[in-house]
């Protein structure tokens, strides 16, 4: 949809998100530079970055796995707000690279805004441990922050230089391996960050075996 066809109040929503997003994150970042001194902290922020990066991409494979096999398009609230657009988004791939950025990227901040939200309730980290578990979390927001760009950008025929680059080298989700996702039963491939997991995941039959657990799929409910 384009920017301007949406309900004022939905992009207002958006806006207020990636405001809410970015006023949170950079609290929680600025608490956690005073816990230790520069070389410390940036030591942990290096350190946690990857890994915050590599659990957005599993967190996104489960999401993504959640709205197109396991919740229905009739599920409460999850229904309309999670399942619909992954199931449109199956349909018309190719629209979602007309979405703007606040209705990319609305969705993205506003899930992250409690964990945001609770990290910055909390009392300044006391040790190290806890400062780096709280910097995976704050690398992780970056990754859930990046995905639906990330995967609209898998979809855009024309993308800016720098963009094809990290998608060449692999930073981002590259168009033709979430076309694997798109190729058969979008039933693997999952995720959708960087799409790093989705190899190891697919090979251990990480979602067939969580069906099974759960009981059957729901993409007829
Ligand atoms: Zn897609
Ligand atoms: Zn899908």
């Amino acid at each position: 949809m384009e920017e301007g066809t949406r309900p004022r109040w939905h992009s207002a929503v958006d806006l207020a998100s990636v405001c809410g997003f970015a006023a949170l994150w950079l609290l929680v970042c600025a608490r956690l530079g005073r816990v230790h001194d520069a070389a410390t902290g940036s030591a942990l922020a290096l350190a946690a970055l990857p890994l915050g990066y590599v659990l957005a991409d599993g967190v996104s494979g489960v999401v993504h796995w959640a709205a197109d096999r396991f919740f229905g398009p009739r599920t409460p609230i999850l229904g309309p707000l999670l399942v619909r657009p992954f199931r449109e988004h199956h349909h018309d791939p190719g629209a979602m690279a007309h979405h703007g950025f606040l209705e990319v990227s609305g969705n993205s901040c506003l899930v992250s805004i409690p964990l945001l939200g609770t990290l910055a309730s909390l009392p300044v980290p006391a040790s190290i441990g806890l400062a780096f578990l709280q910097a995976i979390l704050l690398s992780l927001t970056i990754g859930v922050f990046g995905t639906n760009l990330f995967h609209k950008w898998a979809h855009t025929a024309n993308v800016a230089r720098p963009v094809a680059w990290l998608q060449r080298h692999g930073w981002i989700l590259r168009p033709e391996h979430h076309a694997v996702h798109h190729g058969g039963d979008h039933d693997r491939a999952f995720c959708i960050t960087t799409g790093w997991l989705n190899p190891l995941l697919d090979r251990w039959r990480f979602f067939w075996q969580l069906e099974r657990l759960l009981g059957a799929n729901a993409t007829t409910r």
